[in-house]
Formats: structure tokens, C-alpha cells, sequence
């Protein structure tokens, strides 16, 4: 059998602290891995420079001059975690069979990678990194990062819980998952729409080696936010009922206003007034729902993605 060459995508936005001490850890991964027969020798370890200001491309050329495991992009500006590591994997799927996704920071655990892969060979094409604890993170950042998930599930964005950027994608996955063009993403609620056979690898987190976290919750919200509106048209539907409840209240209103008036124990003008505001005020939210289901199926046209993905085919087989 040939083994699969893996590549082991990592994102870098100014991590000259960092690089220099995990480096030397994807290598001695990727040569254990290499050693069990586990990924072939021609596995490489790629960075992203996600336009880090600080000597991280500088490190990154030094690292491939040394060791041929190590190569680099390198992003001309700052684009964001999803994006840079967007394009590390548009660029690994071309040259490899299958990808590892990772930060750079040492914080997931390295070794499940083994894992990961031994559950490619099992047949899954997507293997999620799930973080079984999180008792290093402080309590905000663990607060913030579960409310996150609940969130999102909430709203109807399906993600694996406590999954972030951590996984095994192969190349035939990364080949469909091109075909979702849109601009706004969100790695880790877009690979399950793509399908095929998955499965979960769990590993604790641990702290971040050195340097600091680049996710404030001003990002995590930005991240949320995007995850929501790129997976979802929830929001609009909850204008809609919204609309439809407020209606249904204003309806109730002006039976008893009418009751009120007719009893005449009513200020002059209070009836009428107070029927047309909430009558209108309802009338207005699903009216607004109305255009917004309207928004929503022009945004979901727009992203053209791919309706259906084929994921084998009796010609596969010689
Ligand atoms: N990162 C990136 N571009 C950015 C911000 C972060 O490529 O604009 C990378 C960063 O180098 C790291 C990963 O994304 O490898 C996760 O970032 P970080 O560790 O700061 O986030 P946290 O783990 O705290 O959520
Ligand atoms: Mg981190």
C-alpha cells in the first residue's frame, strides 16, 4: 500500500516566540508517524505567514532552508486565522493526501495526530480534534468559548462541540470543499456540509507556550457572528415570528380596547392610538421578516455552492 503524504497546515500571525520552540515538535511528529508507516516520507510540515509584522516569515525561510520537512506561504496582508489557513490548505491539496490543521501555539495536544491519521487508514475522510478539557484556559476564556458553541448550535450552525481548527482533512475532501466559494468562512461549521465519513479524536488542551492569544473576545464575537450568518438565515425567521407574535398580542389589545371603549371607561383618543401602534408595530416586523426571507434565499444563491457532492464512484476501483 502507499502511504499517504501528509501535511500539516499551520496559520502564523507573529509567533516569532513560539515558532522556534513547536517547530522542532511537528518535525519529531512527523518522523514518528513516518517511522510507524503510519504517513510517507515525503510529509511536510507547511506555514502560513498570515502577514505577521514581526521575524515570522524570516523564521519560517530559515526553518525550510535547514530541513527540507519545513516549507511556507506566505499571505501578502493580514487576513484573518480562517482565511490563512484557508489557503494552506487550498495550496496542500494539491500535493498532498491528506492535511492536518493546527495552531502554532503548542496548545493542542500534537501527538493525537497519530490518532488522526490511524483513523484515516480506518477510512474516515475528516477527523475532528476535540478538546476533552479545558482546565488551563482561565474562566473567561472557557466561558466565552463554550457560550460560543452553544451559540452557535442554537442558531442552527451544526459544529462539533469544543472543535476548533484542529483536524484531519484528506485532499478528495479539500477538492469538494473548493467548490464553496463563498467570501465570509467558517472552517469548522463549512467541512460537515462537505459530508463524507467522519469521526472525533480527543486531546487536552494545554497552555499557550509563549506569546499571547491573537483571539480577544472582540475576535471570538467577530468569529461567532460570522459563524452564525454564514451557516444560518435564523436570525431573520426570528423577526418573522417575532412579527407573527406581536400581531397576534395587538389583536388581543384591540378586542380589549374596544371592550374599554364600549364600557366607556376610556380617555378620549386612547383607543384608537393605541390600536394602530401595536397593530402597525406588528404588521411592520413581519413585513420585515418577509423582505428578510427574501435576503436570505438571494444570499444563499449567491454563495452557489455545490449541491450535491459525489463521494465515490464504482470506476474508482480498478
Ligand atoms: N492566527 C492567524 N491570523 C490571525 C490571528 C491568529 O493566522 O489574524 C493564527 C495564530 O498564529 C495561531 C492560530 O491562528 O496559530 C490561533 O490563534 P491564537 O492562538 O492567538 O488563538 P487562541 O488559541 O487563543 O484561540
Ligand atoms: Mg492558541
Amino acid at each position: 500500500m502507499n502511504k499517504p503524504v501528509l501535511y500539516i497546515v499551520i496559520p502564523c500571525y507573529i509567533e516569532e516566540e513560539v515558532l522556534p520552540i513547536t517547530a522542532p515538535e511537528f518535525k519529531k511528529q512527523i518522523d514518528s508517524m513516518i517511522a510507524d508507516e503510519l504517513v510517507s516520507k515525503d510529509s511536510k510540515v507547511m506555514f502560513v505567514n498570515d502577514g505577521s509584522r514581526d521575524k515570522t516569515w524570516g523564521i519560517i525561510k530559515d526553518l525550510s532552508k535547514q530541513d527540507p520537512v519545513f516549507k511556507g506561504i506566505c499571505l501578502s496582508r493580514n487576513r484573518g486565522h480562517q482565511n490563512a489557513l484557508l489557503a494552506g490548505l487550498m495550496e496542500a491539496k494539491e500535493l498532498s493526501d491528506i492535511t492536518i490543521s493546527i495552531d502554532c501555539d503548542g496548545q493542542d495536544d500534537i501527538t493525537a495526530m497519530t490518532q488522526m491519521v490511524k483513523e484515516y487508514h480506518n477510512g474516515c475522510e475528516v477527523v475532528y480534534g476535540v478538546r476533552s478539557k479545558r482546565e488551563t484556559d482561565t474562566f473567561m476564556k472557557r466561558f466565552t468559548a463554550e457560550s460560543f458553541y452553544k451559540l452557535l448550535a442554537s442558531m442552527g450552525a451544526e459544529v462539533v462541540f469544543n472543535h476548533a481548527d484542529y483536524r484531519l482533512v484528506s485532499s478528495k475532501v479539500l477538492k469538494e470543499f473548493a467548490n464553496f466559494k463563498e467570501v465570509n468562512i467558517f472552517l469548522r461549521g463549512m467541512i460537515p456540509l462537505v459530508g463524507f465519513k467522519s469521526t472525533s479524536v480527543y486531546y487536552e488542551r494545554h497552555e499557550r507556550i509563549a506569546g499571547e492569544s491573537h483571539y480577544p473576545l472582540s475576535k471570538m464575537l467577530a468569529l461567532a457572528f460570522d459563524g452564525i450568518t454564514s451557516l444560518s438565515i435564523k436570525p431573520i425567521r426570528i423577526i418573522t415570528g417575532m412579527g407573527i407574535i406581536v400581531a397576534f398580542l395587538s389583536f388581543i389589545m384591540l378586542i380589549y380596547t374596544f371592550i374599554r371603549y364600549f364600557m366607556g371607561a376610556t380617555i378620549e383618543g386612547w383607543a384608537s392610538t393605541s390600536s394602530i401602534i401595536c397593530f402597525l408595530s406588528g404588521i411592520q416586523l413581519i413585513s420585515l421578516g418577509v423582505i428578510g426571507e427574501y435576503i436570505g434565499k438571494i444570499y444563499m444563491e449567491t454563495k452557489a455552492r455545490p449541491r450535491f457532492i459525489i463521494s465515490e464512484r464504482t470506476d474508482d476501483q480498478e
